[in-house]
Order: C-alpha cells, then sequence, then structure tokens
C-alpha cells in the first residue's frame, strides 16, 4: 500500500492560531469502538491542527476513510459549533444530507434537532442545530440572502470529486466569502472534502485560491485488489453480470459481491433475476424481500425516457402490510467478513469460460444447480433511504451479501464486507447539450477513476477482486482519464443570472475550478438577453449589460429563468397568478407521466385548453390530484398517481414547489392573497390563451414552425412534418405522445427536447404567430415597408400589412404579415 499520508503545513499567520477548544460528546461505547476503526481518527489532530491555523483546508481519502461522518464531529470537539454559529457540511445529492445527518446524530448521541439537515422543500432544522447537512444547491441560496454566510464558523464542501455544478460554484464564492469574513475579523473555514482524484482543479488554480491550500490525505488502509478483466467485451453487461455473480457465489469463498450496473431499471431486474436463482432460507426473510420488491414497484420513478410507458399501471392490489422502518442502525461489525483465504486460482478460472450463450437474454437463462441462498440487495439514490441503509447490516447468517447497485456505491456510501466487484464499466447519464440544451440519456463507457474507485470497494475489508467485464484494451483504449465536470456539460443560462444577481458582474472571471467555455458563457447571456432578463450589448460591445428589472424578478423565483418570467409577468394578472403558479411547478418538476399516452387519452382536451396541449394535461392532472389529496390525504393520493400513471414523489415535489412558489410571491406582493385552492376550476378559455401568451413569453428560443419538406442539402436529407427551430440546424419533431399530435399545428412552443434518433420536442403548445412580436420581439425584425418585396393591403383589417422576418439563430425564418 502507498504511503499516502502527506501534511503539507503552513506556517500559521501570526496571532491567527486558535485555541485549542473541547466539547465533549457523549457517545455509546459500541459507536465509540466502531469509530475508532476508520483510519481518519488517527489523523484527527493533524486535521484539527491544520484546519485550526489555516482558512482553506483540502482532505483527501477513499471513500469508507470516515471522511463524512468524523470530520463534522472533530470540528464540534474543537468548538466551531459554539457562539451561535453552525457546522455546515454541503453534499451533491438529497439522500447523502438526510443520512448522513441522521448517520452523524447516532454517533454523537445527539438528536436531529441537533444534527440537522436542509434540502429543498424539506428539512428538520431547529434552533439548537449545531452541525447542518445541506444539498450544495440550498447553501447557494442562501448565500444570495447572505453572502457572508454568517451563520457559519465552517463549511465542508464534501464530494468535491463530484464536481457537480453547484459544488464548483460554491468553492468558487467560498474562496472570495472566506477573504471577506476575514476582513471582517469573523473568519469563516472552508474544507473541501474529496476522494482521492484530480485535486489540481482546486489546489493548483491561483485564480481560486492563491496560496495552495494544505491537503490531507487520509491513508485508507486498502488491501490489494486483483483486477481481473474479461477477454471479450460484453455487449449484453446484464447477462454477463448475472453469470459473473453466480459463478462468484457458487464457486468461490465467502464475501460480500457489489455489482456496479447503470440505471435504476438494470438494477431492480438483476437483482430480482438473483433473487429468483439464489431464494433465502426461510419463508420469514423470503416475505420480507417480497414485500421490499412490493414496496419498490409503488415508487417506480423512471429516470430513463425509454422507460416511460413500460411500466405497468395497474399495481396489483394485494393488501400492503405497512412495514414500519424497523431497520436498527447498530453499529457494523466489519470483522464478520473475516476473510477466508481467497482462492485466486478459482478466482482466476472465472475468467476463462465465459464466452458461452453471449448476447442471451438474461431473463432466458437457466437458473445455476448450485443454489445457495444469497441475500440480494438494490442500491440506487432514489431508493428510500431506510431501505438504503440495509446494505450496512449483517445479511441473515450463511447468506452471502449481494448489491447491485448504480454508480452511488462509486463514492457516497460504503458497504461493508465487499471482497468481489463485478463492474460493467458504464455510466448513464443525462446529457445536456451544452449549447442548446437537447437533453439525452446515453450509457456511455465510465472513466478510469470511476473503474478505479468501483474496483477499490473490494478491498476494504482484506484482499479483493474485480471483475471487468470489458477487455484491457477497451479500458486502456475507450475510457476517459475523468468524467467531465458538470459545469462544463450543459447551459449555464441559470447558473449566469444568479451569478448576475449576486453582483458579480464579470461572469467570465469568477473563481471557478474549472471555467465553463466561452461558448456556454456567450450561449448563456444571447439567452438571457433574448428573455429580457439582461441589458443586450451596448453599442460597439460584444457582451451583455446589467441585470433589467425583469431580470432581477426572474432571478428571485427559485426556478429555470424562462419560468421565472413567466411568473415575473403574471405579477398584474391577480386571477391568473395562481394558474401560473401552478402551470410553473409542474412543468418544473421532471417526468411525471409515466405513460404520457395514457393522460392523453383520458384528458379529452378541447378549445382553448387544447391549444394549451401538453402543459394543459399536466395541470388537469394537478388540479385533480390536488381534489383527491384535500378529499382522502396521502392515501388518496397516491391511489390517484397509481391509477392516472403518476409518478408520486414528483407530484409530492410539485406541490412543494406551489407551496413555495405562493408563499414567495405572497412576501413580495401581499394584496395578491394569493393561496393554492383545491376547489379552483381548472383555467377557462381566456385564461388558456393568456396563459400560452406567457408560455410564449418565457421560451422564446423554444418556439417552432411546421414546415412541409425539410431539407438539409449538405446531408441530401428530407423530412416530411417536421418543425423548425431558431436555434438547430436539424428538424424537430412532434413526438407520438403529445396531445398535439394529430392536430399538427403550425406554430408550436416546447418545453424540451430530447433526442432518440430524431429530436423530440416535449410539452408543446400552440402559439400564434402573430403574437411573437409582442412576446418574441427578439426573434423578430419588421421589413421597412419600403423593402417589403410585397405590402399589401388586408381586405379584412383594412389596415396596411407587411413580412416580419424571424432573424435569431441559424435560420432566418419568414414570419407572417403583421399589420403596421
Ligand atoms: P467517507 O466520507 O470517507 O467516504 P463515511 O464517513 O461516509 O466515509 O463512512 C465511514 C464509515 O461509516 C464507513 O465504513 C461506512 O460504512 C460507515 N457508515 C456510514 N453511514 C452508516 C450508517 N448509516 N450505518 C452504518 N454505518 C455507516
Ligand atoms: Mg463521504
Amino acid at each position: 500500500v502507498e504511503e499516502v499520508k502527506q501534511i503539507k503545513k503552513v506556517v500559521p499567520a501570526e496571532g491567527k492560531t486558535q485555541k485549542a477548544v473541547f466539547v465533549p460528546v457523549n457517545r455509546s461505547e459500541s459507536m465509540q469502538a466502531a469509530r475508532m476503526k476508520l483510519p481518519i481518527l488517527a489523523e484527527e489532530q493533524s486535521i484539527m491542527e491544520t484546519i485550526n491555523e489555516n482558512p482553506v483546508v483540502v482532505i483527501a481519502g477513499e471513500t469508507g476513510s470516515g471522511k463524512t461522518t468524523q470530520v463534522p464531529q472533530f470540528l464540534y470537539e474543537g468548538g466551531y459549533a459554539s457562539k451561535g454559529k453552525m457546522i455546515c457540511v454541503t453534499e451533491p445529492r438529497r439522500v447523502a444530507a438526510i443520512s448522513m445527518a441522521s448517520r452523524v446524530a447516532e454517533e454523537m448521541g445527539l438528536s436531529s434537532r441537533e444534527v440537522s439537515y436542509l434540502i429543498r422543500f424539506e428539512g428538520n432544522a431547529s434552533p439548537s442545530t449545531r452541525i447542518l447537512f445541506m444539498t450544495d444547491g440550498v447553501l447557494l441560496r442562501e448565500a444570495r440572502s447572505d453572502l457572508l454566510l454568517s451563520k457559519y464558523s465552517v463549511i465542508i464542501v464534501d464530494e468535491a470529486h463530484e464536481r457537480s455544478l453547484f459544488t464548483d460554484i460554491l468553492v468558487g464564492l467560498l474562496s472570495r466569502v472566506v477573504k471577506l469574513r476575514q476582513q471582517k475579523g469573523d473568519p469563516l473555514k472552508l474544507i473541501v472534502m474529496s476522494a482521492t482524484l484530480r485535486l489540481e482543479d482546486f489546489t493548483e488554480n491561483t485564480r481560486l485560491f492563491k496560496t495552495p491550500p494544505p491537503v490531507i490525505k487520509v491513508d485508507s488502509r486498502q488491501y490489494p485488489v486483483n483486477v481481473h478483466f474479461a477477454r471479450e467485451t460484453a455487449v449484453d453487461y446484464m447477462s454477463a453480470a448475472y453469470k459473473k455473480v453466480c459463478k462468484i457465489h457458487t464457486q468461490l469463498p465467502d464475501g460480500g459481491i457489489l455489482v456496479f450496473v447503470t440505471g435504476q431499471k438494470e438494477v431492480k431486474q438483476l437483482v430480482q433475476k438473483l433473487r429468483k436463482a439464489f431464494p433465502l432460507k426461510t419463508q420469514s426473510e423470503l416475505e420480507s424481500q417480497e414485500m421490499d420488491s412490493e414496496k419498490e414497484q409503488e415508487e417506480k420513478t423512471p429516470l430513463e425516457f425509454d422507460e416511460i410507458g413500460r411500466k405497468g399501471s395497474n399495481p396489483k392490489k394485494k393488501k400492503k402490510k405497512k412495514k414500519k422502518n424497523n431497520v436498527s442502525l447498530e453499529p457494523v461489525n466489519l470483522d464478520s467478513f473475516a476473510e477466508s483465504a481467497l482462492d485466486d486460482e478459482a478466482a482466476d478460472a472465472l475468467e476463462c469460460d465465459d464466452d458461452d450463450e453471449d448476447g442471451m437474454d438474461i431473463d432466458d437463462m437457466e437458473l445455476p444447480a448450485l443454489r445457495q441462498p444469497m441475500w440480494v440487495l438494490p442500491l440506487y439514490s432514489l431508493l428510500p433511504s431506510y431501505k438504503q441503509t440495509r446494505v450496512f447490516l449483517q445479511p441473515p447468517e450463511s447468506h452471502r451479501l449481494c448489491v447491485v447497485a448504480t454508480n452511488i456505491a462509486e463514492t457516497s456510501l460504503t458497504i461493508p464486507g465487499v471482497k468481489y466487484v463485478v463492474d460493467c464499466g458504464r455510466t448513464k447519464l443525462r446529457k445536456c447539450d451544452k449549447i442548446t440544451g437537447v437533453s439525452t440519456f446515453h450509457v456511455d463507457w465510465t472513466s478510469k477513476a470511476s473503474a478505479e474507485q468501483r474496483k477499490g470497494r473490494a478491498g476494504r475489508v482484506g484482499p479483493g477482486h474485480c471483475y471487468r467485464l470489458y477487455s484491457s484494451a477497451v479500458f486502456n483504449d475507450k475510457l476517459p482519464q475523468f468524467s467531465e465536470p458538470d459545469i462544463l456539460s450543459r447551459p449555464v443560462d441559470d447558473l449566469f443570472l444568479q451569478m448576475k444577481a449576486m453582483g458579480i458582474d464579470k461572469v467570465i472571471n469568477f473563481p471557478y475550478p474549472k471555467p465553463p467555455s466561452q461558448e456556454q458563457l456567450e450561449a448563456a447571456e444571447v439567452k438571457l438577453v433574448l428573455l429580457g432578463a439582461l441589458e443586450p450589448p451596448s453599442e460597439g460591445k460584444k457582451s451583455a449589460g446589467g441585470l433589467t428589472p425583469l431580470g432581477k424578478a426572474i432571478s428571485g423565483f427559485p426556478v429555470a429563468p424562462r419560468f421565472g418570467k413567466m411568473l415575473a409577468l403574471c405579477m398584474q394578472q391577480k386571477e391568473l397568478m395562481p394558474h401560473a403558479v401552478a402551470l410553473v411547478a409542474v412543468l418544473s418538476v421532471e417526468q411525471l407521466l409515466l405513460e404520457p399516452g395514457k393522460a392523453v387519452k383520458e384528458c379529452a382536451l378541447h378549445g382553448q385548453a387544447l391549444q394549451l396541449g401538453d402543459p394543459a394535461i399536466l395541470l388537469r392532472l394537478l388540479y385533480a390530484s390536488g381534489k383527491a389529496l384535500a378529499r382522502g390525504g396521502e392515501k388518496a393520493l397516491s391511489e390517484f398517481c397509481d391509477m392516472h400513471a403518476l409518478r408520486l414523489k414528483g407530484m409530492k415535489e410539485v406541490g412543494k414547489l406551489r407551496v413555495q412558489l405562493t408563499s414567495e410571491i405572497n412576501l413580495a406582493h401581499p394584496e395578491l392573497g394569493l393561496c393554492i385552492d383545491p376547489t379552483l376550476p381548472p383555467p377557462n378559455d381566456s385564461q388558456c390563451r393568456m396563459l400560452r401568451q406567457i408560455l410564449l413569453a418565457g421560451s422564446v428560443d423554444q418556439v417552432a414552425m411546421k414546415v412541409d419538406q425539410f431539407e438539409l442539402k449538405e446531408k441530401k436529407e428530407k423530412w416530411k412534418l417536421a418543425y423548425r427551430t431558431p436555434l438547430l440546424e436539424q428538424p424537430v419533431f412532434l413526438s407520438g405522445d403529445s396531445a398535439l399530435k394529430k392536430a399538427k399545428p403550425q406554430w408550436v412552443i416546447f418545453q424540451e427536447l430530447f433526442e432518440t434518433g430524431k429530436i423530440m420536442m416535449r410539452g408543446v403548445t400552440v402559439i400564434e404567430p402573430d403574437w411573437l412580436t409582442t412576446y418574441a420581439p427578439s426573434l423578430c425584425r419588421l421589413s421597412p415597408i419600403l423593402l417589403d418585396p410585397a405590402p399589401r393591403f388586408d381586405p379584412r383589417s383594412h389596415k396596411l400589412m407587411c413580412w416580419v422576418t424571424g432573424t435569431f439563430g441559424k435560420g432566418n425564418w419568414e414570419l407572417p404579415r403583421m399589420e403596421i
């Protein structure tokens, strides 16, 4: 094992050294014993000294070394949660914020009032909170109202290696806040915690930190892991994974198995298959697993577009025994998996005969002959957190543990007792074109760094084995070194606006750990100017001006800029406001419809509601679900969602967002007296019409015009019934499950584009082209009457009409004549 402990000491500035304080914590004996086994405990003193002496510290250590659970406790004991200040820990994932808060509270013998969490819409913080876990997005928002973040004495940015957009921005912002707080004489400590990956972006970036912060590396007691590449790369990695697990289980000595696949759907499929292959020993255990799978069905949450529509919508009407969360959080006994000397020969043998039956569907495969029981658990980020914590418990006696996971098990959660890792080598990413915002789900090769992380999971308790279901040639040639930070791979208009609102004028000069490209920033700027949120560039200048009053209003809403604009525009329309809030809420939460086609059939739309299109369907379902909730509570809501194939968790989130928006608007405009009224009827015709106009105002860059024949000359391709958009060269299409599929309107706006072979529009609404000059003037240029090819007198209106030309983006389109 490489000696990695290395502490760069920085000589403390004179007089800056903090005195050692000690705040006692009452831990149970067993908890204390479990803690003592963590590698980070050995570093407590040097960590605290380094933090006391430096404003910014980087702590790097392998997953499972104890960073997240222990460092906040060190700080607490070191007096950082006194004098009315709190210790803040940010996580990129909500689940981590919740589960880590409860774990730390438990370890310290404190309650959730003292060690609390805060995520969007939800939290259990109290006036006695001393340690607060939150998502990075929540802290970023808090910085808008209090840039100095004066509630906190220390901010720990955890999982910084994940390079989530908000984490990156936070680190940049905090690097400045630390300075400001120092100047104020109220110092703030910043601790960046990460797996040992790509630390240079944080440490060797002089724009971020002038003097590189000290790095503490925590030795992780990693045992050697033998890597076994497949001779040939499995295309059907699900079958390959299944076979590999069967072989490990039937042929190799004890030790947990951890399988990495790419998504929730795959996890469930493999879990089911493995449970069938290796059933549990006793009936009662079997029941408890079955109950799980029933519950899991309830929480079906497709993440992939291609999953929608395939899920059964008729949940079995079995009696559901309410099973309480009775998972006890006893400290894990890591010794229970005491190594039996690993039979390397047998392990190696597994590599040699996996070429048979390739390509066979996983469900058709034969069950193995030898069927010792196995304790198979799923793990993915949307799994309820009490179920996630089951992986920390000991499996029933004489059962091997097998966890089938997505890359959540790569770094954020550590599963004890794993000796074998089976890695499919792929990962699923939602990719959003960084300029156009067209989103796609890709299953792609994971990075070398991730593959190494996955491998490392097998060496926590003793020497382990990692089976990669791909060849070493693929590893060397296809896998990129690292995955891209989020900020480099998505549009940044929301970020741009928020920064402007925080008074950061030169967004490009912000100290990003890795700055977004010039191209991305320009695209964001163009979009915000189009929306009317930024002043257009003044004469002779290239970059846009400051925030407009509209932009300021938009930035105040906790939703995407275009939705913020819709709300801002509604302010004068008292009657319309509740509908607009509902509409924005329902459009802000992704993938509510598990079967969009079904919803279209059920909600027969007519007249203006039909013109409002897909958003009208969501609105109808939201109002109907609100009625169900008011009538029969949560149970009725859940039944309603089952019946209409709606994603329950998503609908609850919509509900919370609606409450939040309503109260924020009321705060600023009490005269509106906005409330959420379950008896509110759906918008009437004239309201639907106005909602369409407002949607247009927010979607100026998402207009599409039908063309009878779409030609891409250079590609020699032609399409019928395609739509042209201002930004894209390619045509876009109405998706098959749109409410407007039959109507095929001439002019539409869409909410989202996604690619599945062709680029499809999602969330389509009909607009009238002459609204464009009013609601999307930035798209239009009026041709001077004299240059008009044929100015014409309209006999109906007795007005002189002239052409309007669309000038935005790639296409130069002609808009219909308008009166002048
Ligand atoms: P790191 O942040 O360095 O990855 P953590 O602090 O998350 O490490 O985890 C330290 C140890 O605590 C790990 O061995 C992990 O298995 C254990 N652990 C974390 N959460 C729980 C929990 N809820 N129940 C039992 N053990 C846990
Ligand atoms: Mg951690």
